[in-house]
């Protein structure tokens, strides 16, 4: 059975008509945390359905249209598999304003961006950053912190076998959290794969896509896959859930692929986790007692990273969050960072953790994001920050 994914697809396929069945508002992050139903998908496909009564009710349709955080749940709730992102993504392609422009900035400039952001938003006054500029809040999160390991590798699995695969770090892991890098190249190459290529990937473009950049998303599409054939076509090691969603929707894309090309890039992106094998691992005791784990909207490696860390944590791992989205929403942090905020606080108000707990996870942007509005004292982490290769 093949997995499901649910980035953008091929903008160009006909898209069936809402039918009003409201199965989507249940699923919703935002309407949970704000009761707000003009915001649901229903109302978002509604409401598109009426352009073409003049350009002023237009932009306002797509303004209102467009506060999504492009989770991605409603898709799937949805009998007609109406895709929320898409939807917002073109509305946002036809009606680009500051905030598209500022992400796209962000994204394709990253390389120098992020570092700078990383050093110097802990260096902001704390009313600037909280009032003026939300977004701001979460650069802080963009630091590389290092935390006390909890998790041992007692053996890594050969199955490796000397076959050539590589990293794919993601923005944040490539210009911020570099030692996620180094703890996944460490594991790669424990595992016994063959690591000297060094494809010169970029973003995977998901982002950029939600933005309603497609020129900018398709040139980064074309550059990874570019990348990626020079290489020799290796397997493709990911460890952010939303980096591993935005690579499969290529195969959605007409990227030039040769026959059975989309089937072998399908089959190369592969969650990192997904590679351990027989490899055993160990918690330590510096691992708290109580420990969630989230699970991102984009899909967690095919569950493979949950089915790493059970069996290793045990009965530390005290729940695993797989129903709610924390509210990053990637461009919506620009356009309306207070519903971002909003759908973190009712996620963190619904878990309700307590003080001295740990959250896991395995999305770049769900660390941020649940990093700058966890409660105090409670510890955000992606498992590669706890995890020590010796
Ligand atoms: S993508 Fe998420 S936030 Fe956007 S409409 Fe769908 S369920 Fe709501
Ligand atoms: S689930 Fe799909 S068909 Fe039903 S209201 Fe929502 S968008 Fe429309």
């Amino acid at each position: 059975m093949s997995e499901t994914y649910h980035c953008l697809h091929d903008d160009k396929k006909k898209r069936p008509s809402c039918i009003l069945c409201s199965r989507c508002l249940e699923v919703c992050p935002l309407v949970a945390a704000t009761g707000r139903e003009e915001l649901s998908p229903k109302a978002k496909f509604f409401m598109a359905s009426k352009r073409g009564a003049g350009k002023k009710a237009d932009l306002a349709i797509a303004h209102l249209a467009e506060l999504c955080l492009s989770c991605g749940k409603c898709e799937k709730a949805c009998p007609h598999n109406l895709c929320g992102p898409e939807l917002v993504s073109e509305l946002r392609a036809e009606n680009p304003g500051w905030q598209e422009w500022l992400w796209k900035t962000w994204m394709t400039r990253a390389a120098v961006l992020w570092p700078l952001a990383a050093h110097s938003a802990g260096f902001l006054p704390e009313a600037l950053t909280a009032r003026t500029l939300p977004a701001m809040e979460k650069l802080k999160a963009l630091a590389d912190t290092p935390a006390t390991p909890w998790i041992a590798v007692e053996h890594l699995d050969q199955a490796g076998a000397g076959k050539p695969a590589v990293l794919f770090s993601g923005c944040t892991g490539a210009y911020a959290r570099k030692s996620w890098t180094r703890t996944a190249a460490a594991l790669l190459q424990g595992l016994g794969y063959e690591t000297s290529a060094r494809p010169e990937f970029t973003c995977c473009g998901c982002t950029l896509g939600h933005a309603g950049a497609k020129d900018a998303q398709l040139a980064m599409q074309t550059a990874n896959i570019k990348a990626w054939r020079e290489a020799g076509r290796p397997l493709i090691a990911t460890f952010c859930a939303t980096c591993r969603c935005g690579l499969r929707s290529y195969a959605d894309v007409n990227l030039g692929w040769n026959a059975m090309e989309r089937e072998e890039w399908l089959a190369a992106v592969v969650p990192l986790t997904g590679l351990f094998g027989a490899s055993r691992f160990r918690s330590l005791t510096a691992a708290p007692t109580e420990i969630f784990y989230h699970k991102p909207c984009h899909g967690a490696g095919n569950d493979r990273d949950l089915a790493f860390l059970r069996p290793v944590l045990g009965p530390r791992l005290a729940r695993v969050v797989d129903d709610s989205c924390c509210g990053f929403g990637g461009v919506l942090q620009l356009g309306a960072p207070e519903l971002s905020a909003q759908v973190a606080k009712h996620y963190w108000q619904r878990l309700n953790p307590p003080k001295d707990a740990a959250l896991l996870t395995s999305c770049s942007g769900c660390v941020l994001q649940l990093t700058a509005t966890a409660p105090a004292g409670v510890a955000v982490r992606h498992w590669l920050d706890v995890i020590t290769v010796e």
